[in-house]
């Protein structure tokens, strides 16, 4: 069980924001005439402006995730979250936040942004949290740790056990990124939203849904820290035809399920695959819809792949992922002509 007074993490601003209110805020029910948006008249598909809170996507998403209503906030994708959580709770040049490396580059950037202090530690050898050094940078500045699990680049899901004492013994929020959940064989945190009023978790239709081109991110939360989101988003941040094709999405789970399963039989076999290669030094196992590869010179081999016209992310350069390939899980024929051309080189 953990309590937050949200009031004491929002920055002062935002606690006294006076909302813009917009025509769809103003009049809730049914009308027959809507003359009160300065929208064009003569119908056509998209001539009104959407729901600012969309509520049936939300009840699709609310059945679909156990999750009521008021938990759940939506973004133009998981990185609208992000920049409106800094913009909610970080002070500019004054609060902090606390980011284990190596993971996704965009808590980072939007912090830079923000300009809000980023306060970085080392994953483990094995990319799991380094609990230790993670209470040491706690301090009253502090606002936000990012946690994302499965992590990208490395694709391993982080010890739960040491999650949950984060989240027990930090007095700001646990932002917990699951991009990639659905690649995996565990619940994720959703099912501790009630316990811990600090939890913060992210996902997204970008990845195992197969809407990456659409942009729409989920955030679960307490209902105080989503009121606070749903305070200073744009208006109309999700537009009515991400709405509708969400809806649809979401009702065939069935063919999401059957995506991932063929996902992750492409990644393992990807993986033994890879292993084979000599140019191969190590391949860490994934719990996510990519491999994270440790290749004899790494660089080299993605610019002879980029002249073969595929693409790989080169992560060579990052902390703890040196020498590292990040490699997207495709389709059984693009895998193999990965997997061809690395042959070849
Ligand atoms: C791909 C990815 C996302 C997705 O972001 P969207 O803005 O929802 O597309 C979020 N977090 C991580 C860690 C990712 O790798």
């Amino acid at each position: 069980m953990k309590k937050l007074n949200v009031k004491n993490i929002t920055r002062s601003n935002i606690q006294s924001l006076k909302p813009y209110s917009s025509a769809r805020d103003e009049f809730h029910g049914d009308a027959r005439v809507f003359l009160d948006a300065n929208e064009n008249p003569f119908p056509s598909s998209y001539n009104r402006y959407p729901d600012p809170y969309q509520i049936e996507l939300k009840r699709v998403i609310s059945e679909l995730k156990g999750v009521p209503v008021d938990y759940i906030f939506l973004g133009n994708g998981s990185d609208e979250a992000i920049d409106l959580l800094f913009r909610s709770f970080c002070e500019p040049g004054k609060d902090s936040v606390i980011i284990p490396q190596p993971t996704y580059g965009m808590y980072t950037v939007s912090a830079n942004i923000n300009n809000v202090a980023v306060k970085s530690c080392a994953l483990t050898s094995d990319f799991d949290i380094d609990e230790i050094r993670i209470k040491e940078l706690y301090d009253d500045t502090t606002r936000l740790i990012f946690l994302c699990s499965p992590n990208n680049p490395s694709g391993n899901l982080l010890s739960t056990e040491k999650v949950l004492h984060i989240i027990e013994s930090f007095d700001g929020l646990v932002v917990i990124d699951e991009a990639y959940i659905d690649f995996t064989d565990t619940p994720g945190f959703i099912s501790y939203l009630k316990e811990f009023e600090n939890l913060v978790i992210l996902q997204t239709l970008s990845k195992a849904w197969g809407l990456a081109g659409i942009r729409l991110g989920m955030c679960f939360a307490n209902p105080a820290v989503i009121t606070i989101l749903n305070k200073i988003k744009p208006p109309y941040n999700i537009n009515s035809i991400t709405q509708t094709i969400a809806i649809d999405a979401l009702s065939e789970a069935t063919k999401k399920e059957s995506w991932v399963r063929a996902i992750i039989a492409e990644r393992d076999l990807l993986s033994q695959k890879l292993n084979e290669l000599s140019v191969t030094e190590f391949i860490y196992p994934s719990d996510a819809n990519f491999i994270l590869a440790k290749v004899k010179d790494a660089r080299s081999i993605y610019e002879k792949l980029v002249a073969k016209g595929l693409i790989v992310r080169d992560r060579s350069t990052v902390e703890l992922c040196e020498g590292c390939l990040r490699i997207t899980v495709g389709t059984s024929e693009e895998n193999k002509q990965l997997i061809e051309a690395m042959q070849s080189l």
